[in-house]
């Protein structure tokens, strides 16, 4: 399980997956930009970890928030000119 980096901002908290800085469902837009820099240039490794990050937070999500996790978690980080299946 990864563990966010000590000293960020903007890292969730379990098991409500909210971030702590600002209470956003996690991850806010911050995370998600401060994501995006620190893996630009591996984006493949920056979905392994969302990934895992997703595997975690639906067995703690309650199924009827009826929320798009895989949209929320993962979808965000594909490369822009991908195709969207
Ligand atoms: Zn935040």
């Amino acid at each position: 399980m990864p563990r966010p980096h000590p000293g960020s901002t903007h890292v969730y908290s379990r098991p409500a997956w909210r971030c702590r800085t600002c209470g956003a469902p996690w991850p806010c837009q911050p995370a998600k930009l401060r994501l995006l820099g620190e893996y630009k240039k591996d984006r493949l490794a920056l979905s392994m970890y969302l990934g895992t990050l997703l595997d975690v937070a639906v067995s703690e999500v309650p199924a009827d928030s009826g929320e798009n996790l895989l949209e929320r978690f993962v979808s965000w980080a594909r490369p822009p000119r991908r195709p969207r299946y």
